[in-house]
């Protein structure tokens, strides 16, 4: 039975064509690259360490590691492609990926060959001149684990070290592979505690032959750590907890204990036993002479500080940027982002370290513009704060107080006792997308984003294992914006911009607006030029100083990924992956006044540019079954109104607000006629968990999914009816 669901389902509900195995990737699908050169690279060994990354100003083809340096400053000292000849940019080659979920790594180009990660912890190795497929590597990541993924089943790259690639998978495991081959040579377990959700979307990075990782699951119950191991034999040398432990026993180091004291542990419950949060999920940096590594910690877990710590506090390290020793990993010195977080204002976007000219004198920095909304320029020799503004609107806090270096809140920006709408909003003023820093300008453009948010306290929270444990009611606030919705005050939505901003005077120079507010990551070059792409699949080049739009293309999918600059035989390429989803992409729903969903269901490719290639790209053949009227509603309005309530507070994250999704998770309004006798078998029965719809047995009952179904079939009812309900022939029309 559950073998039959899984074929009808996933061929229609994911729209693929074919239908996915488990994992719910393709195990392997042809190379399509579509100009074939004759000439393939051969496969080197990739002989990247530390000196050759210290040095890679001095090789500017390659793109080393994950921000190009250990400063990841995302700037390519290339200037072939440049402000006057950008025109006649066009595709050289491009690369389908056979996936429908996002694509936010950074591709990865040493000696020829290109390493990029896909959905579901996948490995491809490319010849970086003609795109032909040299090896894939599919670690089997469980279907099921997609369920523990808060911002959908991404992977954002690969490290390079010694001829080995190193890609940490969704299910917390960190696997080393011959770069020749693919092969794997270990795989470790990251996870210390099975019982706790801890997933890895991260790059992992190399310092001093220390393999870095983090993890997510701070939505859920983790207590986030950084690990490292040696990249020879795969050995744990160092961990890092983000947070305290429990408090009954002797701490981790010396620094757990100092944050232990910023935390209340007199709580009905215990924040070592339902996680703390803190994931280190993203961002990190490394400064080889100071040895030391950066480290963006996330938010608290639950989100709702009146759960965790009830009597207040700043709960370190989270929401925090920490310094360690790397060849330790002993704290050196941390600075607190958001003390006392309750917004999810991760502080995991990236981190950027420049040396700067300020006050007369040369200062190492490290430049960090979390999701709370403020620029943060940081003494990376002691993290002592410089300075810090806001570069979006941010409404929880007044300012920075230069001389304790803490936010002044609004004290409205608190939920303890009534809703509060906050600025920005949880998927942030910016987040991992990464920014550039250009050193010719002098400039950081980041990818930001306004939007708002609406919290209320969960008054009755119930820590549910393996759940969404945030503390905050997303039924009260989905009911909410319904009642805005109804009032027509709908409210306004999030925007995104490109803002290039002065670091050292803390202001903006130019902005432009992007096509949706979940846009892609970003790229400087020494040509003048800074490339991003948008939430509608236009990718652009702009000019570095003015912000002109000089080209552009449209790519058929929504971007998330920053794209990458390389050079192989004096042909300067540039790398973009593009597949729409991630956290906005899981969760927005359509704005049905915009073409904005025809270009998010679309399948990922890896698109290479030079001068002089295709200017146009081809949309991939369309996919979608349209699903036959939905079934009668036999459930009465007390019931759906349950329903209402239980989609907001399970379901909502994955199938979007109002089960509108935008397609990269079905829609469930839209399913083919059989789903809807397959609630239980899919919801309870974990039916289509091979899929990436893991069984919610543990969380729901039968008649909880019955209020589901009701609920869902409800809007399904809604959108049919809207879909064929007779209108008057547009002029001209098809
Ligand atoms: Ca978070």
């Amino acid at each position: 039975m559950s073998k039959k669901i899984v074929g009808i389902a996933e061929a229609v509900i994911i729209a693929a064509i074919f239908i996915v195995p488990a994992g719910g990737v393709l195990t392997h699908r042809p190379s399509t690259a579509v100009v074939a050169s004759p000439e393939t690279a051969p496969v080197t060994a990739t002989n990247v360490d530390g000196a050759r990354i210290a040095a890679a100003d001095s090789d500017p083809g390659e793109w080393l590691t994950h921000g190009r340096t250990y400063s990841e400053q995302r700037f390519s000292p290339l200037a072939q492609i440049n402000t006057a000849n950008v025109k006649s940019l066009g595709v050289a080659w491009e690369y389908r990926t056979y996936s429908v979920r996002g694509l936010e790594a950074t591709p990865i180009v040493s000696d020829g060959v290109m390493f990029i990660t896909l959905p579901w912890s996948k490995v491809v190795a490319l010849d970086a001149a003609s795109g032909k497929e040299l090896w894939q590597f599919d670690p089997k990541v469980p279907g099921e684990t997609g369920r523990y993924l808060c911002c959908d089943v991404v992977n954002r790259g690969v490290a390079l070290w010694k001829g080995a690639v190193f890609v940490g998978t969704l299910d917390g495991r960190l696997i080393k592979l011959d770069a020749k081959t693919g092969r794997v040579i270990w795989s470790v377990d990251t996870v210390e505690n099975r019982k706790k959700v801890y997933t890895i979307t991260g790059a992992p990075r190399v310092a001093d032959g220390l393999v870095v990782i983090g993890n997510g699951g701070a939505e859920y119950d983790a207590r986030g750590y950084v690990s490292a191991y040696d990249a020879g034999n795969g050995k744990l040398v160092w961990r890092f907890h983000i947070v305290p432990g429990d408090p009954s026993k002797p701490q981790e180091n010396a620094a757990l204990t100092v944050a232990l004291k910023t935390w209340d542990t007199t709580g009905k419950y215990k924040f070592w036993q339902i996680g703390g949060g803190g994931a280190p999920w993203n961002g990190m940096a490394f400064d080889p002479k100071l040895d030391l590594l950066y480290v963006g910690t996330g938010n608290g877990n639950p989100w709702n500080r009146d759960v965790r710590s009830p009597k207040g506090g700043d709960n370190l390290y989270l929401s925090s940027v920490i310094a360690l020793h790397a060849k330790t990993g002993q704290l050196a010195w941390y600075y607190q982002t958001t003390p006392g977080d309750t917004w999810d204002f991760d502080s995991t976007a990236d981190i950027v370290l420049a040396d700067l000219k300020i006050g007369g004198q040369v200062r190492k920095v490290l430049m960090h513009a979390p999701k709370n909304g403020f620029f943060y320029v940081i003494d990376r020799t002691n993290g002592r704060l410089i300075s810090a503004q806001k570069f979006a609107i941010v409404t929880w806090a007044k300012g920075i107080d230069m001389k304790t270096g803490k936010p002044i809140e609004d004290p409205n920006a608190r939920y303890t006792n009534k809703m509060a709408v906050v600025y920005p909003q949880e998927t942030g003023a910016h987040n991992w997308q990464p920014m550039t820093f250009d050193p010719q300008t002098g400039l950081v453009y980041i990818p930001a984003m306004d939007g708002a948010a609406i919290f209320v306290a969960d008054r009755n929270f119930i820590y549910r294992p393996g759940a969404w444990n945030t503390g905050a009611d997303f039924a009260a606030v989905s009911n909410a914006v319904l009642q805005l919705i109804k009032s027509g005050k709908p409210p306004a939505p999030p925007v995104g911009y490109i803002k290039a901003w002065d670091p050292v005077a803390q202001k903006e120079v130019w902005q432009i607006s992007m096509g949706g507010s979940w846009n892609s990551g970003l790229l400087s070059t020494a040509g003048g030029l800074v490339f991003g792409g948008d939430a509608y699949g236009i990718f652009s080049a702009y000019d570095a100083r003015s912000g002109k739009k000089l080209w552009s293309i449209d790519l058929k999918t929504g971007i998330l990924a920053p794209a990458i600059a390389y050079s192989i035989k004096g042909t300067e390429y540039i790398a973009l992956l593009a597949g729409w989803g991630g956290a906005g992409g899981l969760s927005a729903f359509r704005d049905p006044n915009t073409a904005l969903s025809k270009y998010q269901t679309d399948q990922g490719r890896l698109f290479v540019f030079r001068l002089g290639g295709r200017q146009q790209v081809a949309a991939l053949a369309p996919e979608g079954i349209p699903p036959g009227e939905p079934p009668a509603q036999t459930a009465d309005a007390a019931t759906v109104q349950k329903g209402f309530d239980l989609y907001h507070r399970n379901c909502l994250v994955c199938h979007g607000f109002f089960a509108q999704s935008e397609g990269e998770v079905p829609d469930l309004r839209l399913v083919p006629r059989e789903i809807w006798d397959q609630y239980d078998d899919i919801v309870l029965g974990g039916a289509l968990a091979d899929g990436g719809m893991a069984s919610f047995g543990d969380i729901l009952s039968k008649d909880d999914v019955g209020a589901i179904r009701a609920y869902v079939l409800d809007q399904a009812k809604a959108a049919w009816a809207a879909a064929h309900a007779t209108r008057p022939a547009a002029k001209g029309g098809h």
